[in-house]
């Protein structure tokens, strides 16, 4: 069948919109129209050369089962689904419901081979989902509820997963406790929509964005800073940042034993002060929040249903045409989270 999607051709030239030819499911796939798809900055490592080109990346994909391959149970053709990382459901990790660790995550999600689609890279993050279909294995794929608007729920499947999972299944935050997030990008929201789930009762959100700033006392933050070695005495602190002089800032700002969740891509050597750890502080490297998507999605819609934890708050929609314009208005800061609609 030919499917419309948005190509980068190389690291450096702009996403072309593209008509190109692909083959049905195969065993154990499933064929999913796109309603909508978050544009996550994971993605933008696609413009630093780290994924061979020409490839269709995208990998917060929502929409509607149209055919299933051999093999495949439990899902049927018509299921609004919401697409998440893949894993390889036999390693150890995988054997112990922790998929966000699986031996073959990086090979996995963060990799494109040919598949597929004709003429291009695809199977990012078992999905490729920048176009108007694609192909999904079954570990990956998540039904959700039909009376929810599909096209927002793609960011559900990673960026805003890492956030809330990290708070609420990774750092296990307590009610009554204090967090402090640092960058209030999408996973920085999320985390601090999940604290106030949690019922944290001191949540400091830290960015250099005063406009990201008063979105997140909206959504819960109790604080907020533009400077992370202001913040000091709280019992967890996340960095979504990836910046070693951030990181090492959270560390610094936490009580004695205190734990401290990293999510953000890093940015270059973590170096931390010899004693730094000494009073029983944890620092705790954490994947897609550690969740089972098949599991967390849906809890996460139940939150969204009760007004708990309004994700769409985050969320301008674009054309697909208009992925570039899209990409820009994420780097610049000037959109949370961008969500294409094929
Ligand atoms: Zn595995
Ligand atoms: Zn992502």
């Amino acid at each position: 069948m030919q499917i419309e999607a948005a190509v980068l051709r190389s690291a450096a030239e702009p996403y072309a919109i593209e008509k190109l030819e692909l083959a049905g499911p195969g065993p154990g796939q499933v064929l999913v129209r796109i309603a909508g798809v978050g544009f996550c900055h994971t993605d933008l490592l696609g413009r630093a050369g780290l994924v061979p080109t020409p490839v269709i990346l995208g990998h917060e994909g929502s929409g509607v089962v149209e055919a299933v391959g051999p093999g495949v149970t439990g899902i049927e053709q018509g299921q609004h689904v919401v697409l998440s990382f893949d894993s390889c459901g036999g390693c150890a990790n995988c054997r112990e419901a922790n998929p966000a660790y699986c031996d073959t995550f990086f090979p996995r999600n963060l990799s494109a081979a040919e598949g597929p689609v004709g003429g291009v890279l695809s199977g990012w993050f078992g999905q490729s989902s920048f176009a108007s279909h694609a192909i999904a294995g079954v570990r990956n794929v998540v039904p959700i509820d039909q009376d929810v608007p599909l096209e927002l729920m793609g960011p559900l499947g990673c960026g805003i997963q890492t956030g809330a999972a990290s708070v609420l299944l990774a750092l296990k935050v307590a009610a009554g406790s204090s967090i402090a997030v640092f960058g209030a990008g999408a996973v920085g929201l999320a985390a601090v929509m999940a604290a106030r789930v949690a019922g944290a009762t001191t949540i400091i959100a830290v960015d250099l964005h005063e406009s990201r700033l008063e979105l997140a006392r909206e959504l819960g933050a109790t604080h907020t800073c533009t400077d992370a070695a202001e913040v000091s005495g709280v019992q967890y602190a996340f960095d979504t940042t990836g910046v070693p002089a951030v990181i090492a800032a959270a560390v610094d700002a936490l009580r004695p034993t205190g734990i401290c969740g990293l999510v953000g891509i890093g940015q270059g050597d973590l170096v931390l002060n010899g004693n730094a750890l000494s009073s029983g502080k944890t620092v705790m490297g954490i994947l897609e929040g550690g969740a089972v998507p098949q599991t967390f999605i849906p809890r996460m819609i139940e939150l969204w249903k009760q007004d708990r934890f309004p994700f769409d708050r985050l969320v301008t929609t674009f054309p697909l045409a208009e992925i570039n314009r899209a990409e820009a208005a994420s780097l610049s800061g000037e959109v949370v989270k961008p969500v294409l609609l094929p």
